[in-house]
């Protein structure tokens, strides 16, 4: 499932490869996707636009056109971009093709199809669904002020707290939990019964995890923009997540995993508290 990293990785691409080409022509097939796909829609309002930015909000991808609309994009569990020559075959799967006036097509394949693509006119941004809610990122620099009180005003576990888009954008089940195990606080610890020292340190973790994972990730936008380019795994070392059973990268102990908001996290029952 492609966490912030991989979107952030997904959006420098996009916005290196796509710079301001028009698009000449909507192709796919519609389909229901996290929304319904009207690629009936797609195509009465994106030939003839060009690129002009490539945002991200939280795991969101925004692509701005000119003339003015953004093309909102989610890749769910499986989604991908790619930038394929017009004579590459299409992979099952494929959902949507804008043809592009370089000769090459950006398509998105999703097989299991909780991706979202939507046009948004301008202005509409402010009032959709997905976006209007969601909480800060977590690459701001300033996390270390506003995270911890957002934190210590609530009940719930942690891990729980950090995956609430609400709260704080785009953090996943993988960087969830190497953050706190990098900030030596259990998962299943309530936000008001934690220090906020200890929030503070979390904070900064969640922050710094997912940095190293975005500059990982830099290494990989050859790859992912190249003919039927696969857009691959990477990420920074993980010590936890997918380790229970094996030892603790830092003591020894052995991980355990529990299930918090009904996702498995692992951690380690001796240096987290
Ligand atoms: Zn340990």
């Amino acid at each position: 499932m492609p966490e912030l990293p991989e979107v952030e990785t997904v959006r420098r691409a996009l916005a290196l490869e796509l710079g301001e080409l028009r698009v000449l022509a909507v192709g796919g097939r519609s389909t229901a996707l996290r929304r319904p796909l009207v690629v009936e829609r797609l195509a009465a309002v994106l030939p003839g636009r060009r690129f002009a930015a490539a945002r991200r909000r939280g795991k969101f991808l925004l692509l701005d056109l000119e003339p003015p609309g953004t093309l909102l994009c989610h890749l769910g569990m499986s989604g991908r971009l790619t930038l394929d020559a017009v004579s590459a075959p299409l992979l099952p799967h494929t959902h949507l093709v804008l043809r592009l006036e370089d000769g090459r097509e950006l398509r998105f394949v999703d097989p299991r199809r909780f991706g979202l693509l939507d046009w948004l006119e301008p202005g509409a941004e402010a009032a959709d669904p997905s976006l209007a809610r969601l909480g800060p990122e977590p690459l701001d620099p300033a996390i270390g002020r506003w995270l911890p009180p957002r934190l210590k005003a609530r009940r719930a576990p942690l891990k729980a707290l950090l995956l609430d888009q609400h709260l704080v954008a785009g953090v996943g089940n993988i960087y969830a939990a190497e953050a706190l195990w990098r900030a030596g606080v259990r998962p299943d610890r309530e936000g008001r019964r934690t220090a906020l020292p200890r929030l503070e340190r979390l904070a900064l973790e969640v922050r710094s995890v997912l940095e190293e994972a975005v500059a990982e990730g830099g290494t990989t936008i050859r790859d992912y923009a190249a003919p039927s380019g696969n857009f691959g795994s990477f990420a920074v070392r993980l010590e936890v997540y997918g380790r229970q059973g094996e030892p603790c990268r830092r003591c020894g102990a052995e991980l355990r995993a529990d299930v918090l908001g009904g996702r498995t996290t692992a951690w380690c029952p001796h240096c987290q508290r």
